[in-house]
């Protein structure tokens, strides 16, 4: 099919709901992908933060292909192999104080279930979550995203949500009440545009579940499975939390997302209480199998330690050439620029340049670059942006 009518179908026949740059993207290898007229781009946006074993990975492949041959999709009332092949896998990487898992779609999907699991466990239904938040979009998980613009027009039908300063432990204190259950917070926040907080927050905000009798549920669907150097963001920390949500790269591409709990908290689950038809399907377990096992074995959060280093030393060096540019911050290969001036322009300078990039607010750019991103591949990003960044200024 031709770009324009490519573009003229997505225009036409989609909900317009994303911000569209005005490429088609055909294939991918690793940190690279094409467009419909074979130019090459740079994957620094890696679907989203989705791509962290890179694109079409050739032992992914290969999993889903002989998956694909034997079955496809097979009900949770069913068992299945390579749905516990997976559950083997993914218990060798979670922390120890997780003792079961819910198996479901995407992102949002994995808090909609930690929000009714702590609800279900501590008989409260209140919630507090952080300024800045996000933790998707449907009515539950969108209750507890911060965003303005995302929630706007649906406030009448979220539910009650108190909001505290992320970083701030005392803040949080301060919103506690008898009918607040649990606690959400992603540790490391990605579309506020990279916020890590200070090194004791969430040290105390352990505390406070403790103390209070709360559930401290961790959304790690961003800054989970390796991005900034370590399995979990919350090992920085040095906290485990009870519940945690866990979805984006976690089988390669293909959707899943999971909830993991205390044995003690998941168990409080009723029979049919929450399911999922597609939850935990061979063909999304296989690749989440594959997807694990090469996390592991490349060593991948340390390799996101490694060239994450790389990279920020490189985006400090753009800061200081670069009047234009405010802020460099991040943590592995989870990394952020903020800029003087809204960066619209400068995305698509980027895009002429070859290089796919996210961002964060109007000021912000975002990377979520695969974690199996080369040195060279490190160098050549930073050259687009240093390039893009020029161009941008002498306008
Ligand atoms: C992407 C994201 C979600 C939502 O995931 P979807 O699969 O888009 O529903 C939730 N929390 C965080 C931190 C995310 O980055």
């Amino acid at each position: 099919m031709k770009l324009a009518d490519i573009l003229d179908l997505e225009n036409s026949r989609l909900a317009n709901v994303y911000e569209k740059m005005p490429v088609a993207i055909v294939r991918g290898r690793g940190a690279h992908v094409w467009d419909s007229e074979n130019r090459e781009y740079l994957d620094f946006m890696g679907g989203y933060g989705v791509a962290l074993i890179g694109h079409s990975h050739p032992e992914l492949v290969r999993a889903l292909s002989e998956q694909a041959e034997k079955i496809i999709t097979c009900h949770g009332s069913l068992f299945n192999d390579a749905r516990a092949n997976f559950l083997h896998e993914l218990f060798k990487i979670l922390p120890s104080r997780m003792g079961r898992v819910f198996i479901g779609n995407s992102g949002a999907e994995a808090v909609e279930c930690a929000l009714k699991l702590a609800q279900k466990f501590t008989g409260k239904r209140k919630i507090i979550a952080m300024k800045g938040s996000f933790h998707g979009k449907t009515r539950g998980a969108l209750s507890v995203t911060w965003g303005k613009k995302y929630r706007e027009a649906f406030e009448s039908v979220l539910a009650e949500v108190s909001f505290a300063s992320y970083g701030d432990a005392v803040s949080v204190s301060k919103v506690v009440d008898s009918d607040v259950g649990a606690v959400i917070v992603e540790p490391v926040q990605g579309e506020a545009g990279v916020r890590i907080p200070p090194p004791d927050f969430l040290r105390e905000l352990r505390e406070i579940c403790d103390t209070r009798g709360m559930l401290l549920i961790a959304d790690e669907i961003q800054c989970g499975l390796g991005r900034t150097g370590s399995m979990w963001a919350c090992d920085h920390f040095r906290i485990s939390p009870d519940i945690m949500c866990i979805a984006k790269g976690i089988a390669g591409g293909l959707p899943m997302g999971v909830t993991a709990a205390r044995e003690d908290i998941m168990v409080r689950f009723g029979k049919g209480e929450h399911t999922s038809t597609f939850g935990g399907n061979s063909l999304s377990c296989a690749a989440a199998s594959a997807t694990l096992r090469i996390i592991t074995r490349e060593q991948l959060p340390e390799r996101a330690r490694e060239i994450g280093d790389r990279l920020v030393s490189g985006l400090r060096r753009l800061a200081e050439r670069h009047s234009t540019i405010r802020e460099a911050r991040g943590i592995g290969l989870m990394q952020a620029l903020e800029f003087r001036f809204p960066i619209k322009e400068l995305l698509g300078k980027l895009l002429d340049n070859g290089m796919l990039s996210l961002y964060s607010g109007l000021n912000t750019l975002r990377f979520l670059p695969p974690l199996v991103l080369t040195e060279g591949d490190v160098d050549l990003a930073l050259s687009k942006m240093d390039t893009s960044i020029s161009q941008q200024s002498k306008q």
